[in-house]
Formats: structure tokens, sequence, C-alpha cells
């Protein structure tokens, strides 16, 4: 019996159900409530999530979620951002005062905030973190006058170089540690020649020559480079060659001698080696033109019966202080190096331009004086770099950034009258393109003129009756009055002097100037204030010297009107 009630039930259960999957409408009603719960599921899940996403605040464009209480200072944390204020350093980074750099700064919706605001969900919070504040930096301006080239000092003085455009030197300092930053030159350019002083010189000097082939060539980059060397020949190619040592000595370069036929002097007896520069003498003395001053042994062979033996005849034995060992043939780069290398103020320095093939030593000259003048060296002979000889006497080149200009010392015997007094001028007038440049002072002073000569930047200011003058030596510019003016020929630095054209003593400091060619004097007289006439002498000076005064100015029409008229 008990067997047969669980069919019966189990009969009941299965007939409910085949009813219920047998009827329609309740297949319906229970999907319905499938889908219902669905979707309060997900309504439930956008209002939790919308409730989860309000609860944040956005730190530096980062979502943080806010649980519980939270500051400024918390959302920083949470970021990582430093928040202790680092140091207080100088321009070279090093620490001035710890803890005295940037502190944080926070920002709440876009307003300052401090440290330990509360913030709400949506707000918007940025932070600038904390760092380290590097001291202020100041900025100084200072004018750098041109490079100096005096002519005072030792002698020689071959010639004057360019003085080099002023420019302004840019140094940027911290304020408190004083450490330079950094420092900016603008518009300099370097001028040759060296500063305070003479320039600073190098001897260049040639063996063995001359050489038909190379010593031509070396001459010719000295010529064009108004450099000047020194050149060891030997007798028996002098005594082959005798325009070469002619040329050589009339470019300015000196003469040396390096014996006949090149022996080692130290293996001669002494009235050997007394022969070998008798010989020697015999043929190159009448084509220099007198004794010479240096000897150089072969291969630097000495000792103390050579050197006597040479001094005794007049010499000076010279060796070198550089060598550039050109005569293995490095390759002309090595010969450039080695030369640069050794080049310093007082170097002598070694090549050779004959006994045997010289081209490499050729190919180094060519780029080794211009780039030594770069340098600031002035390449002259042994005797200007011992100051045993005055300066070449060919001629003074005033550089300027128009051009060169060849200075030639006027007449000794002229005699400057200003007012009726003999100007006693510390400098003879030298005359360049044709003018008369007479030392700024005195008369300048006696025609009535304030004169000041700045020294350092070789600025001269003349103050003249009715104008003033500003004007730097060497430069083709001057400033007059509100006008710039060029001048063909400007006024120069001579032998420490500035010296002024004769053209602007007369068109701008009132001088009248005439020329008595009998007795050589130049009578100048003061327009401005003075009864003193010139005494006598009819010839105005451009007549003595045939030439029109070279002014030539821009566009101004009153300037062309002055450019017409000769004195
Ligand atoms: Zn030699």
């Amino acid at each position: 019996m008990a067997h047969g009630r669980p069919d019966t039930v189990e009969a009941a259960d299965l007939g409910y159900l085949r009813r219920l999957y047998a009827d329609p409408s309740a297949t319906h009603r229970a999907r319905r409530l499938t889908a219902a719960l669905l979707c309060a599921a997900v309504a439930v899940t956008i209002v939790l999530l919308a409730a989860a996403h309000s609860r944040r605040v956005t730190v530096n464009g980062q979502g943080v979620p806010m649980l519980g209480r939270l500051t400024v200072t918390d959302c920083a944390r949470r970021l990582d951002v430093p928040l202790q204020p680092g140091d207080l350093v100088d321009v070279s980074g090093a620490v001035l005062q710890t803890g005295g750099g940037r502190p944080p700064v926070f920002r709440v919706n876009n307003a300052l905030a401090s440290a330990d605001q509360r913030v709400h969900c949506g707000d918007i919070v940025e932070i600038a973190p904390a760092g380290d504040l590097t001291e202020p930096v100041q900025q100084t301006a200072r004018f750098i006058t041109p490079v100096a080239v005096t002519t005072k000092g030792p002698k020689p003085m071959p010639w004057l170089t360019e003085t080099g455009v002023g420019g302004i030197k840019y140094v940027y300092r911290g304020e408190i540690s004083g450490k330079v930053q950094a420092v900016q030159l603008a518009a300099v350019t370097p001028a040759h020649g060296g500063i305070a002083g003479r320039p600073k010189r190098v001897a260049l000097t040639f063996d063995d020559g001359p050489s038909a082939h190379y010593t031509p060539q070396i001459l010719k980059i000295l010529a064009e480079h108004k450099a000047r060397a020194t050149f060891f020949v030997l007798g028996c190619w002098a005594a082959k060659y005798p325009q070469l040592v002619k040329d050589i000595v009339a470019g300015g370069n000196e003469v040396g001698c390096h014996t006949w036929s090149h022996p080692n002097c130290t293996n001669l007896s002494a009235d050997a080696l007394r022969g070998q520069v008798r010989r020697w003498e015999a043929v190159v003395n009448p084509l220099v033109g007198g004794q010479v001053r240096y000897f150089r042994p072969p291969y630097g062979a000495v000792n103390a019966r050579v050197r006597q033996v040479v001094n005794g005849m007049g010499y000076s034995v010279v060796l070198w202080s550089g060598d550039t060992n050109d005569w293995r043939r490095p390759g002309s780069n090595a010969i450039y190096s080695r030369a640069m290398a050794a080049a310093r103020d007082g170097a002598n320095i070694l090549m050779h331009d004959g006994g045997g093939p010289r081209d490499q030593t050729a190919a180094a000259v060519k780029r080794l004086v211009p780039d030594l003048q770069a340098r600031g060296y002035q390449l002259v002979t042994l005797s200007e770099l011992h100051g045993t000889a005055e300066p070449w006497a060919g001629e003074f080149i005033i550089h300027t950034e128009t051009g060169d200009l060849k200075l030639t010392p006027g007449d000794k015997r002229l005699t400057v009258m200003i007012n009726g007094r003999r100007a006693e001028l510390p400098i003879t007038p030298v005359e360049i393109e044709g003018q008369l440049l007479l030392p700024a002072r005195p008369p300048l002073d006696m025609l009535g003129c304030t004169v000041r000569y700045d020294k350092s930047a070789q600025h001269l200011h003349i103050g003249a009756p009715t104008l003033s003058l500003e004007m730097d030596l060497n430069r083709s510019m001057m400033q007059l009055g509100s006008e710039e003016v060029w001048m063909a020929v400007p006024p120069v630095l001579y032998k420490g002097y500035s010296m002024v054209p004769l053209w602007i003593l007369m068109d701008y400091c009132g001088a009248d100037a005439t020329y008595d060619p009998m007795t050589k004097t130049l009578y100048l007289s003061s327009k401005y204030g003075s009864s003193a006439r010139p005494v006598r002498g009819s010839d105005r000076y451009s007549v003595a010297l045939g030439r029109a005064p070279h002014i030539n100015i821009s566009e101004d029409t009153l300037w062309h009107e002055k450019l017409a008229r000769t004195f």
C-alpha cells in the first residue's frame, strides 16, 4: 500500500506541471516575471554606480574616491604629490636654504585653498607640487671696448692692427650667490693684435734656401698677408739665385747666415768655419746691403768653439723655439699643427724653404700665416722679434673696416705754425692717400678746440667751436652732431698718437690752412676769435698734395656741398 501512494503523489505533481506548461497563459506570466527581475537588477546597478561616482573628487585630472572625510592634503597624498617645500638653490644648483624652495599650491574649484581644507564630492582639486626654487638671476650688460693696440712699449712696432669692434657682454648672475650662470657676447669682432701693449709676435724662420721653386711661393704668401720672416740662406744657393735673396729683402724679410755649404760646424776647425762664413758673406752681404745679424748652425750643431768663431765675426747664434720637422715631410697638416702649437709670443719657429721638396711646407705656410694673424700674432723678423731693429721702414698699414690704408711718414722738416706760434708736434705728420694727418694735440688745443682722447677705447672727442665730433681711431665712420659721416681717411692711431686729418681741422675746427712749399711750413689759423693770420705763404695745402680731400657723405645734400668744397 505504501508502495501505491508515492505513485499517486508523483502522478498528481506531474499532472500539475503538465497542466501548467500546457497552459499558454501561464508560460507568458513566467517570462514577464523574469524580465522584470532583470530590469530591476540593471536599475539598481545604475543607481549604485551613480552613487559611487558622485562619491569622488577630481585631483589633478584624476578621480579619487571619497572614502570618509577628505582634505586637500589627503588628495595630494593619494596621488603622491610632493608637499614638502623644496630648497632654495643657486644658479649652479647648490642648496642655498633647505626648505626655502617653492611650497605646494592648492586650488579647489579654481580657488586657492589651504592644505587642510575639506573637499567634497565632485570638487576639482589642483595641486602644484612643491619643488626647488632657483635664486633670482640678474642680467648685467657691459660694453666691451675694442681691443686696444698701442704702439708704445719696446721696439719694434711693425704696423698697426685693427682695433676691432666694440660689443656687449651680458653676464647672468645669481642675485644671492653671485655665481655666474651664463655669459653672452654680442656683436664682438675679435681684433687682431695683442691686448694692452704690443701685439704678440712670432718669427717664422726658413732654412736651406733660397730655392727657385719654394722660396718665391713662401715670399708670395708672406707678402699677401703683410707678414715677414727670416731666411737662413746657404751661400751656395744664394750664389745661384741672387735675385731671390734680393726678393727676400725687398719683402721686408730678414736674411741670416746658414754657412756656405751646410756642414756640421762642430766638425770644422775654427779656420774652416771662418772660411765657410767669409765665402757666404762675399756673396750675400752685397745682396742684402750689409752685414747680417744672425747665424744659424746647420743641424743646430753648435759648441763653444762655433759660438766663439761666429760671435767674433759679428753674428749672434740663433736656434729655434719650435721645430716643425717639416724636412721629414710629415704632411702639411702636421707641419701646420706643429707650428700652431709652437706659436706663442716671442716664438721662433723652424721650417725649410730649401734642401728638398718643400711643397708640404709651402702648403702649411699658406694656412699658417693668416691663422697666426687671426690669433693676434704679428709675423716679424728675428731682429724685430728681439727688438734689435727698427720696424721695417717700408710702410705702415692701417687696417680699417673698409680696407687697408698705407701710411707714409710725412716730411720731418715740415713746420706747423698755428695762430702765429710754432706748434711743437710730438710726432711727425703722416700722409695717407694724399692727406696730411697731424697729431691731434697740440694743434687742436691751439685752435681753441677741446680734445678728449680715451686711450682704452681709442675714441677721440673733439669739441669744435660750433659742433662736436666723436670718432674712433682707424674707423671710417664718425659722429658729427647727429650725423654719421663716412671718411675715406679716418683719424688713425700711429705710434701711440691719435692723428687727425687736416681736412677735419679745416672743415670742422675752424682752421684756415695755407702751405708754403719754400719753407715747408703749414700755417693754420683759427677763424674763431683769433686775430692771427698766416704770415706768409700762398699755396693752398691741397695744391701741395695735389689731391682733393676725401669726404664722402651719405644722402644728405648738406654733405654734398661739403664734398664739392676743397681746401
Ligand atoms: Zn739647414
